[in-house]
């Protein structure tokens, strides 16, 4: 039986060395700057402590979920029933002589950006401006303009529900657009290894300013409470790719409000935090979204944004 849960954050620092914190708003750790209170919450500096956390919850079935920066994450106005474990562990160092990067997941991916142009590196250039964590960007195969982050993997450390580390090659993740099997078996990233190539210091800068060149046309600005596109882009049975932005335009969603959130006007597959916005705010106005395009197009649109239930247990 699983002890009271007054005694846990007591438990928490004999077996992590550090406190649990209590009852934190989830609004702080998501861009979208919206969500209830978790139970407990913990952010972990050290891989020694992501892993004692894990042993921590998993010895206990105590549920829990694993995050990044929350730029991806529609945390629910009920908060979270469990612990929260956000992935703070940093740490960036090329193999010596080598185009091969190794990276901490709780590492942002702008820092790899940052060190790929400082070191005359390239390959990440699309990556300037995806804001997030390494491990954030691993899980959803985060990407822009035809690329993606799976392309540049080689493999990765991750860790199993018995707390088993193993080093795993890039199949392991079977990237797909905005997908990995990590949507499937949620297992917990902490190491990744990026191969990158030599190339001219001052070409690398010139496309990593045009890309987030760019970003600002389309999107909001980076200040508003967001969390990036929100709908996947649907394959059609032909194998085309549609822009779900455009679908969403022809059937009228710029105008659409609901609550404290509305669609971003200038491109119809962000949808704001106007302020005060819930979580079911966000969901009732997807639900519309959706169902006027399954209507007018018969075609399912997909999340990309992760909603997290209070009430989610990892299978
Ligand atoms: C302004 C803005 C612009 C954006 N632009 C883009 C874009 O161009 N392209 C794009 O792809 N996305 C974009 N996004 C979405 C988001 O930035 C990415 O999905 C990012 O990779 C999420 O990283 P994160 O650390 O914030 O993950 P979180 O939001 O914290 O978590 C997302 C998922 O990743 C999982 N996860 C996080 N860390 C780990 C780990 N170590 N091990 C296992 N699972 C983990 C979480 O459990 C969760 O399921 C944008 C978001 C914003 C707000």
């Amino acid at each position: 039986m699983s002890p009271p849960a007054v005694s846990i954050p007591r438990l928490f620092q004999e077996a992590v060395e550090r406190p649990l914190r209590r009852r934190v708003s989830l609004r702080r750790h998501s861009s979208f700057r919206i969500g209830g209170q978790a139970d407990f919450f913990f952010a972990a500096r050290s891989l020694t402590e992501v892993k004692s956390c894990l042993r921590f919850v998993h010895e206990r079935s105590l549920p829990y979920y694993i995050i990044g920066s929350g730029t991806n994450m529609l945390f629910a106005d009920g908060g979270f029933r469990g612990l929260i474990l956000k992935n703070e562990v940093r740490g960036i160092n090329r193999i010596r002589g080598e185009g091969r990067v190794v990276v901490l997941a709780g590492t942002p991916l702008a820092d790899l950006v940052s060190f790929a142009l400082e070191d005359s590196l390239e390959g990440i250039e699309f990556a300037a401006g995806i804001p997030g964590t390494v491990g954030g960007a691993v899980f959803g195969n985060a990407g822009a303009w035809g690329l993606s982050i799976g392309q540049l993997l080689e493999e990765a450390v991750i860790l199993d529900e018995q707390g088993q580390e193993t080093r795993v090659g890039k199949n392991h993740f079977e990237f797909g657009y905005r997908d990995s099997s990590l949507k499937r078996r949620h297992l917990t990233v902490l190491e990744t290894v990026f191969r990158l190539r030599e190339g001219d210091k001052g070409l690398i800068k010139a496309k990593m300013d045009e890309n987030l060149a760019k970003r600002k046309s389309p999107c909001p600005s980076p200040k508003m409470a967001y969390a990036g596109s929100f709908f996947k882009n649907p394959v059609l049975p032909d194998g085309t790719r549609m822009a779900a932005g455009s679908l969403l335009e022809k059937v009228g969603a710029k105008e659409l409000k609901k609550g404290g959130a509305r669609v971003y006007p200038g491109h119809a597959n962000f949808i704001l935090n106007c302020g005060g916005a819930t979580a079911e705010d966000i969901r009732a106005l997807a639900r519309t979204m959706k169902a006027r395009v399954k209507r007018k197009f018969g075609i399912e649109l997909k999340e990309e944004v992760i909603y997290l239930p209070a009430g989610f247990s990892m299978p």
